[in-house]
């Protein structure tokens, strides 16, 4: 039978690799993130093509703690259940701090790391009821390490890994497994946006911010691809992986190791 995955901000980058990936294993997907309808509607489509067993679209905005809640409940009603729960909406500002805003920080905060705990305070129960369940955050290398100008960005992610390990804890004993993956740089429309700020911020060229600083940190000097990380969340929701529990899988090449 067709499990069912909820994946957060999956009408772009990663997060529509993960539900391509998933979708291909015949899998029912409910999409979330903003879109015009012409894009969510040839998202739909693409994704029904890739295989999935069905696929819904909620708008639910990961800054408004209701609309959140109503996310999980239809996908509930919809599909009977939540199998699989992604937590991977997020947003990125770049800014020194005394310069960083302080609205531009609570967005972060609010998408990056609270809007994990509304998803799985509600996906908990059902995933209790059906007496099992998989739940994989997005976090980045940034919940590892930091770099500098990325202060809500890189308190966010390490936030989640906390949040990663504690609900671990709680469910170790009722196959609920939660853990994270932590990419490097993907190029994706989220770090394509920040490369002129990023350049402006040190005073460099667009293009030396992609080879001097954006693949300096990543000792292959390659970017990571979607379907990489959504191999591994597909790993991470199979039989295979039930005992691994609060922890991560980097794709990065090698940047944490350093
Ligand atoms: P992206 O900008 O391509 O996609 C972000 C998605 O989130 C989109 O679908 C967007 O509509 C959605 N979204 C944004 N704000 C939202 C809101 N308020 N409510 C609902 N949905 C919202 O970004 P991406 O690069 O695919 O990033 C996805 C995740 O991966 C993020 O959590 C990001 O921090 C993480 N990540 C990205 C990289 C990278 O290099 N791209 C590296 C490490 C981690």
């Amino acid at each position: 039978m067709a499990r069912t995955v909820v994946i957060t901000g999956s009408t772009s980058g990663i997060g529509l690799g993960i539900a391509a990936g998933f979708a291909k294993a015949g899998e029912n997907i409910m999409l979330n993130g903003f879109g015009s309808e012409a894009e969510i509607a040839e998202a739909v489509a693409a994704l029904e093509k890739l295989g999935a067993a069905s696929v819904a679209y909620h708008p639910a905005d990961m800054t408004k703690p209701d609309e959140i809640a109503d996310l999980i409940a239809t996908a509930g009603k919809t599909f009977g259940g939540v199998d699989i729960l992604v937590n991977n909406a997020g947003i990125q500002y770049v800014s020194a701090i005394e310069d960083f805003p302080a609205d531009k920080w609570d967005r972060i905060i609010a998408i990056n790391l609270t809007s994990s705990y509304h998803t799985i305070h509600h996906a908990v129960p059902l995933m209790k009821k059906a007496g099992s369940g998989r739940i994989i955050n997005v976090v980045s290398a940034h919940g590892l390490v930091a770099s500098p100008f990325k202060s809500a960005y890189v308190a966010a992610k390490h936030g989640m890994m906390g949040l990663t390990k504690t609900v671990a804890l709680e469910l170790a004993q009722q196959s609920i497994t939660v853990n994270a993956i932590c990419p490097g740089y993907v190029l994706t429309p989220l770090v394509e946006r920040q490369i002129p700020d990023t350049a402006k911020a040190r005073g460099l060229t667009e293009e030396q911010v992609k080879t001097d600083v954006l693949l300096a940190a990543q000792p292959t000097k390659q970017f990571v691809t979607v379907e990489q990380i959504a191999a591994a969340a597909l790993y991470l929701a199979s039989d295979a992986a039930s005992q691994i529990t609060g922890t991560h899988i980097s794709i990065d090449g090698g940047w944490t190791a350093q």
